[in-house]
């Protein structure tokens, strides 16, 4: 890793529980232009250089957070694989950590490129991956699978690591790990985490709304 490499960042949460197994350290990266119809983040489409973080920062963070260790790093956004520098030195920063404090989670990406591109392209990326989710979201593909926005989306393990965790999981029903999201508040901002059913969002807006509270910006709308 260089120690200038940046990821624009769009948000980080520990501990995240409904996004891959146990608890995690969930990383969101800024900017997108895959352009799914429907997407529910479509806050994190934009590139924008003022959310630029040193990796360095972001590894530290982690460290200091995530006590006594993850179970496993989550990284979705965002287009992960968009930022092919930044996120290689985070990944060789994680692999690192894992390997100097004697831990042993797991690193999971989404992306919503196709497995074969991603194969052709980042195959460099993916052999620092224990597992992805990839694929784009498609709106008429019911949820059908665990951690899964989307009937296309495969969980593909790719390590050892990840075929220990995650081969159980591979065709788990969407509801097998029971709760699907959960809510952070941070700096006067609601974030929803974890895959929503379809509807679920208006639903969250509707009732709210019924409770006089009234959501100014939305991230499943531009
Ligand atoms: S679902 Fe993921 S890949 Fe698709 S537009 Fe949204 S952030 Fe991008």
């Amino acid at each position: 890793m260089t120690a200038a490499a940046t990821l624009e960042l769009n948000k980080a949460h520990w501990p995240v529980t409904v996004l891959g197994p146990g608890r995690r350290i969930g990383l969101w990266v800024q900017g997108c232009a895959i352009g799914c119809r429907g997407c529910v983040s479509q806050d994190t489409w934009a590139a924008d250089p003022a959310r630029a973080i040193a990796v360095a920062d972001l590894l530290a963070w982690c460290r200091r957070v995530a006590q006594p260790g993850p179970d496993g790093v989550t990284i979705s956004g965002g287009e992960p694989f968009g930022q092919p520098e930044g996120l290689r030195a985070l990944l060789e920063g994680l692999a690192r950590w894992r390997s100097e404090a004697g831990l042993d989670f797991d690193i999971l990406c989404y992306s919503g490129y196709p497995l074969a591109a991603l194969r052709r392209r980042h195959g460099d990326l993916l052999a620092l991956l224990d597992a992805v989710i990839p694929e784009p979201y498609v709106e008429a593909m019911p949820i059908t699978h665990l951690w899964r926005g989307s009937g296309n989306q495969p969980l593909v393990p790719l390590s050892q690591r990840g075929r220990a965790r995650y081969a159980a999981h591979v065709d788990a029903a969407a509801e097998a790990a029971g709760k699907r999201m959960q809510v952070a508040v941070e700096g006067g901002r609601i974030w929803m985490i974890g895959i929503p059913a379809r509807g679920d969002m208006a639903r969250v807006e509707t009732l709210c709304a019924e409770r006089g509270l009234s959501l100014q910006q939305v991230s499943w709308r531009r």
